[in-house]
């Protein structure tokens, strides 16, 4: 058969080019969320299963098609190919999880990549038969998606806008030794590196102080501010706003000069790169969410993480006729929303807050489906660390889960050891996404959703078996199920 007919037979099968047909096709898969959503633990689990596919005669992952119809061969790590990213510490994130002392790994704090291959057969088209294909998993802090909006903002509108949301009811005390500090500074006054290095480290402090636990505010950009990557400590991160009035001309040589200088450099050269070198390359993704902990910290939290959510999926709702578009190509088709760590839920909950997150994220999912993405939601535990059992409680017969709560976790009065197993009645979400919240407004408190939430140890996993999961298959199956027909 002439070249040109295999080509367009494959094209038809979904192969892209001649390369694609000798060396297997290449996907591009991007992971994200923000701090703590489970980017790690989800990836780390990822791998596990996708290398040990086809090896050990039974599947641990049903609604994986491929796996399912029992045509994997196999799934390996490979060298990646970029030179220039550091690769994802497999091997140690595996060894945490699954060590004798066993813990969970240690959070993303930068971008990172790794590059897997499943062999399979191919069920369909003129190239039935074996087939194979190379996913690249690019690890990234969801904090970094939050830079996108500066690339169209000077200096002086993003100082404004900054300062106004910093004199908020929820952030105006967390801000206020950063403001204190501003008020005292004169943005016409000749340059100074001691101030513009003070007026930094006290707005990053403000930054930081507003995503602790017990803040978890929305985060503002600029993202490396709290998630610096390779840049921390680096002068490229030596700005902060400053109390620009409005019609303000910025002097050469002044203090505000200096800074917006900077900001333009950080745009520049730390913010653009990023999108045009790892997002714009990008087929698919998936986006960690950590709803339960804010389902669980209550109505002004899950406000928040609405907010935080939009803000994150904002990078994605970008058409044909954006300036965005014009400068990037971005060519993701594909966005899988997740809900992380359902296994702190009993499993009649888990379709319950898929229901939730869709509610909180409809907004962005309308948005994504309209310049062409699909688009779907989805509750998961991409490490399994608990199990269910029903516990006799006077008369009632309750759903509860079991799993050995970390060290110091502690429950009506009762701290554990980490090492004794508990069981826990985790609360039920409601049947009714709107009882959370109803459109962007929040329910008044007592239809809170009612989740207790303890932090449980990772399983007890020989390393020749993949965790156990809730959901993943599903995840697989909607990321790259399409790609291996
Ligand atoms: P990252 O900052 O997005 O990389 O977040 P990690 O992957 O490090 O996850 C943060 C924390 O969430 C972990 O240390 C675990 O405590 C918890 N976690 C993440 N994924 C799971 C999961 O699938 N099940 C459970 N039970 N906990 C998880």
């Amino acid at each position: 058969m002439p070249i040109l007919d295999i080509l367009l037979a494959e094209a038809r099968n979904g192969a892209a080019n001649l390369s694609d047909l000798v060396r297997g096709r290449g996907l591009r898969l991007g992971v994200t969320g923000l701090s703590r959503a489970g980017k790690t633990v989800f990836i780390t689990a990822l791998a596990r299963h996708l290398t040990l596919l086809g090896k050990n005669g039974k599947n641990a992952l049903p609604a994986f098609r491929v796996a399912e119809e029992g045509r994997v061969i196999g799934g390996r790590l490979e060298p990646q190919p970029d030179d220039n990213v550091p690769r994802f510490a497999y091997e140690d994130h595996l060894a945490a999880l699954a060590g004798p002392e066993r813990h969970w790994p240690q959070s993303t704090r930068q971008i990172s990549q790794l590059r897997l291959r499943l062999e399979f057969e191919r069920r369909e088209g003129f190239m039935a038969g074996g087939s194979s294909m190379t996913i690249d998993i690019v690890d990234y802090p969801g904090e970094w998606l939050l830079d996108l909006p500066l690339l169209q903002k000077t200096y002086a509108e993003w100082s404004r806008e900054t300062f106004e949301a910093s004199a908020g009811a929820a952030r105006a005390s967390l801000a206020s030794d950063w403001r204190g500090f501003a008020a005292t500074l004169l943005p016409g006054a000749p340059e100074d590196e001691g101030q513009a290095r003070q007026a930094a480290e006290k707005f990053t402090a403000y930054l930081r102080a507003s995503r602790t636990d017990s803040y978890a505010l929305s985060t503002l950009p600029p993202g490396r501010f709290l998630m610096p990557g390779d840049l921390d400590g680096s002068p490229a991160l030596t700005f902060a706003p400053l109390p620009l009035s409005e019609g303000f001309v910025i002097e050469p040589g002044s203090l505000a000069a200096m800074m917006e200088r900077r900001y333009e450099a950080y745009k520049t050269f730390v913010v653009k790169p990023f999108f045009q070198h790892h997002f714009a390359r990008l087929d698919r993704q998936i986006v960690l969410v950590d709803a339960l902990a804010a389902l669980n910290s209550g109505a002004e939290a899950v406000r928040d993480l609405q907010r935080g959510i939009n803000d994150v999926l904002g990078a994605f709702r970008t058409g044909n006729n954006t300036w965005f578009n014009t400068l990037f190509r971005p060519r993701i088709d594909k966005i899988l929303i997740a809900a992380t760590k359902a296994d702190h839920l009993h499993h009649l909950s888990h379709d319950r807050l898929e229901a939730i997150l869709r509610q909180l994220s409809a907004r962005s999912i309308a948005r994504a489906e309209g310049f062409g993405a699909q688009v779907d939601v989805i509750a998961l535990a991409a490490v399994r660390a608990t199990r269910e059992a029903q516990i006799k409680y006077g008369k009632d017969t309750l759903d509860a889960i079991v799993g050995t709560p970390i060290k110091g976790e502690a429950l009506d009065g009762h701290v554990f050891d980490g090492d004794t197993e508990a069981a826990v009645f985790p609360g039920q979400l409601p049947d009714d996404p709107r009882e959370a919240f109803r459109g962007d407004t929040l329910a008044t408190p007592e239809h809170e959703a009612d989740v207790r939430f303890l932090r449980f140890r990772p399983p007890q996993t020989p390393l020749d078996t993949p965790p156990a999961q809730i959901r993943l298959d599903r995840a697989c199956q909607f990321l790259f199920g399409d790609w291996m027909p």
